[in-house]
Order: C-alpha cells, then structure tokens, then sequence
C-alpha cells in the first residue's frame, strides 16, 4: 500500500493481527513516522490553579509535538477534510494509556463549524483507531478562545453544554481533542461534566501546542 502522506511505499513485515484486521496496520512510511515528535507528556494543567476551573482535570496526557511535519498533518486532515488521514494515528491513540478504565468523550465543534469541516474530525480519529466513546456535550459558540488574553479566557461564558438527553454517569471520563494549547477548551468541558457528577476527568490530546 502506499504512504498517506508522501505516497511512497510502506513496507511493514507482517504480523498475526494484521492477517485477520486493520490492527497495526500502517497508513504512513517509516520515513513520515519518524517526522513526528513523541511527546507523551502531561499539559501544565497548574496553569489554571486559582482559577474556578482548578482541578476540574484529574489527568492529562498529549501524545505529540506540534512540530512542522503535524502542523501540514493537521492542515491537510482539518481544513482540506482529508477523512482517510484519520486513521495515521490510530495505533498510537489506542494504545494510551490514560483511556484505560475510562470512558471516551470527543470534545465536539460547533454545529456551524461542523457544516464547514464536513465531518467530525476528533471523533473520526476515535472511529478509526476502534475506542468505543459517547457524546456528552455541544459546543455553544464558534469563538476561539484560543486568541485571547488569559484574563478573558477565565471570565468567558462557558464554552460547553450538555447534550440534550445526555446522562453524566459517577464514571471515569477521557475528553479526547486534537490541541492542548492553553488548555481552555478541556477545562470547560471538564468543568461541565464534572458538574453534572463525573467521577473524575482526564484529557488526551493529539498533540499540545
Ligand atoms: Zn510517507
């Protein structure tokens, strides 16, 4: 097969699980793998200490770098909606660790941003790489808090709400998004399911800013 990314060949030796799935199949070349940086760490989630959003993150966890060869990754898979690129990731994704006992919740776009994207990008990489997930929350505004000053991002209206019909167990939840950058995003949502009786709440991200 070829390479995702570059087209090239992908030789992989084959294994047992790939006989019989999808299952640690390769999408990209080694030479395309090895432009992106494992990261692995966990966002400075202390950041928003002496906030009202203090510890509404249990756990964090981001498995990249935002180096040049994930910035054209993301390019190419969120703004030229290139839905095959969901898959790139998938063994990776899996293979977390912080989704282990968890329960999945992709952070969703809003409606109108949805309309332009074509499909939904975080819980397409969900799909393909297999994690069982629920959706939980709605977006309820476009803005992108991301710009913003950190004072304003503390104060602003809150950026999530509840699915209509969506039931919060006492579980353990994973919010699952593309970006960690200042972090505003995952507290809001965590701030939400934590208030309607989340155990607790951890954060993966593909990648932190
Ligand atoms: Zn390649």
């Amino acid at each position: 097969m070829e390479c995702l990314l570059c087209n090239g060949p992908v030789f992989r030796p084959p294994t047992w699980t790939g006989l019989f799935s999808d299952r640690g199949k390769s999408f990209i070349c080694v030479k395309c793998e090895a432009e992106f940086e494992p990261d692995g760490r966990r966002p400075p989630l202390e950041d928003w200490n002496g906030t009202p959003y203090e510890g509404v993150l249990d756990d964090a966890n981001s498995l990249y770098a935002y180096n040049d060869a994930m910035k054209s990754y993301l390019r190419q898979y969120k703004f030229l909606k290139d839905a095959a690129l969901a898959a790139v990731f998938s063994e990776t994704l899996r293979k977390a660790a912080i989704l282990k006992g968890r329960t999945a919740v992709p952070v969703p776009m809003h409606q109108d941003r949805l309309a332009e994207r074509t499909f939904p990008q975080v819980e397409e990489l969900l799909v393909q790489a297999d994690i069982p997930f629920v959706r939980l929350l709605e977006k309820t505004t476009t803005r992108n808090l991301g710009r913003l000053g950190r004072k304003e991002r503390m104060e602003s209206e809150p950026l999530f709400s509840l699915s209509e019909g969506a039931e919060v167990r006492r579980a353990d939840y994973v919010l699952v998004d593309d970006l960690y950058t200042t972090g505003t995003t995952l507290h809001h949502a965590a701030h939400i399911l934590k208030k309607y009786g989340a155990r607790s709440v951890a954060a993966l991200t593909l990648i932190r800013a």
